[in-house]
């Protein structure tokens, strides 16, 4: 039976950053996948084609609606769907080689198979065809990660009934696609068809679009997609469905109780994620989850088994691929006797609508839920060359700091290129920044970045430059 320093079990970028980790620690590692292909949910049925068809559908909603205004006149335009899933495809299929390579590379052993405990250091890993091997580890690492959420009256059919994993691989451009969520992955799969021209209508039960983050970035990107066409029944719960032939129907009541009911030909569930960890044999080794399948860690992503260890969605919170890899790097840093530390409240949380929205620290709510007195500067993305440039003016930028100190608190925005902008306020804030700091730093003209500085100096003491 080969022997390892350390297993780790799932090959998301939880799992495959910590076998990295490991590997350059002098470790012997082992990683085990169910399915062929490396990368987890994040690279096949994840961020990557997500990405790769938002890139795709947003250069045609370009070429469709703005080129124009740019002075560029196309005729014949037409979307080639076939083509834009084949380059989704073959983008996926170079990353995940990547990450076969990156195995390779580092010496790690790649075991494709379901893993489970037999006890607290042997794994078996039974393979497709029925066959099995034993492999003996002194620590493990579980990053078996999720799966798509349902609720109990719709099940998946996959055909019109679809999760994201279906959504992300339609061979048609639906005429109406029903969204039930409006979070991150609603939206971002429902921007996709929008711009390829579905009528798209979006049901969420909160108040608000991207409920978990600050109000302000609901109320502006709500705005910017109902421009965009889509539709929304906010305050809505859906309470039953039906599939017949080829059209979905959903029973609906608002918080009025009033009946409402919509039909499309597809509707996608994109209703959260639930942890995955069927099959692991977690009876077998104690190790427990809590009432919503979470398998429970401490500070250190130790279980309740001494060498057996937990990361990424499986474990909750942020369920967003690089929290899973900065546990990936954390956890293999503390089995090698470091002492790593992962600020959670400095987590960005973005979302790849266009405009995009991004944000990190605290939002107004939970300042305020907490009690601390904090000033709010403002930048709108219509003030910045740039933007007129580009033509993308919609959005904004929110910065809050706090009242005495002037140390940035959060930072919240929407606007282009917001997910690449929010790292300058994931760097301030790591070295405990004021709005000051950001707001006398140079920042080159013209960018977006601008907007950061100059909402940065309305929190400071209200005098933004440009506006
Ligand atoms: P996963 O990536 O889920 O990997 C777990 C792996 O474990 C899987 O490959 C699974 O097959 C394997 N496995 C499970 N059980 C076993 C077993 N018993 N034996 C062997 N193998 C097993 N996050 C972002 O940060 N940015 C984004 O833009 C983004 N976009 C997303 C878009 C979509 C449509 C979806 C669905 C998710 C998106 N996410 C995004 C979330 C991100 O994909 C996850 O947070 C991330 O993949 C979690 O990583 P993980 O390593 O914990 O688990």
């Amino acid at each position: 039976m080969n022997t390892y320093d350390v297993s780790v079990i799932g090959s998301g970028p939880g799992g495959y950053i910590a076998a990295i980790r490991c590997a350059q620690l002098g470790k012997k590692v082992a990683i085990v996948e169910r399915y062929p292909t490396l990368g987890g949910t994040c690279l096949n049925v994840g961020c990557i084609p997500s990405k790769a068809l938002l890139d795709s559908s947003e250069h045609y909603y370009n070429a469709e609606k703005n080129c124009k205004t740019h002075g560029i006149e196309l005729t014949g335009l037409r979307c080639n769907f076939k083509s834009m899933r084949k380059r989704k495809d073959k983008l996926v299929s170079q990353t995940t080689d990547g990450v076969r390579y990156l195995m390779d590379k580092n010496g790690i052993d790649v075991y494709t198979g379901w893993g489970s405990f037999r006890d607290a250091t042997q794994l078996q890993i039974k393979k497709e065809g029925g066959d099995s091997v034993e492999i003996q580890s002194a620590k493990t690492i579980i990053a078996t990660g999720s799966k798509p959420g349902t609720l109990p009256f719709l099940p998946l059919d996959k055909k019109r009934v679809i999760s994201s994993t279906e959504a992300l691989d339609l061979k048609e451009i639906p005429e109406h696609l029903l969204v039930i969520g409006g979070g991150a992955i609603g939206l971002e799969l429902g921007s996709v068809y929008r711009r390829l021209g579905s009528q798209v209508t979006v049901i969420e039960y909160a108040d608000r679009i991207i409920p978990t983050m600050d109000a302000a970035l609901s109320k502006e990107l709500m705005k910017c997609l109902k421009k965009r066409g889509f539709a929304f029944e906010l305050s809505t719960q859906v309470t039953g469905a039906t599939v017949q032939d080829d059209k979905v129907s959903l029973e609906a009541k608002d918080k009025k109780g009033k009946s409402l009911s919509f039909t499309a030909d597809y509707c996608l569930l994109a209703v959260g994620r639930k942890p995955y960890t069927e099959g692991l044999g977690l009876e077998r080794v104690g190790v427990q989850t809590d009432d919503r399948g979470f398998i429970g860690v401490d500070e250190h992503w130790q279980t309740q088994r001494e060498n057996i260890y937990a990361i990424g969605d499986v474990t909750g919170g942020a369920m967003l691929a690089h929290k899973a890899e900065e546990e990936g790097v954390a956890v293999a840093e503390h089995i090698d006797g470091q002492k790593p530390h992962i600020d959670y409240n400095l987590i960005p949380h973005v979302v790849y609508t266009w405009p995009e929205v991004a944000a990190v620290g605290q939002t107004e709510s939970q300042l305020e839920e907490a009690g601390i007195a904090y000033k709010s500067g403002e930048f709108p993305m219509r003030a910045l060359g740039r933007a007129r440039a580009s033509g993308d003016v919609d959005g904004a930028i929110k910065v809050l700091a706090d009242e005495k100190t002037d140390e940035v608190l959060g930072v919240h925005m929407v606007g282009a290129r917001a997910a690449d902008l929010i790292v300058e306020a994931v760097v301030a804030m790591e070295f405990r920044a004021s709005a000051e700091d950001i707001g006398r730093i140079c920042h080159p003209h013209p960018t977006y970045s601008e907007a950061v500085k100059e909402a940065a100096l309305d929190a400071f003491n209200g005098r933004p430059l440009n506006r």
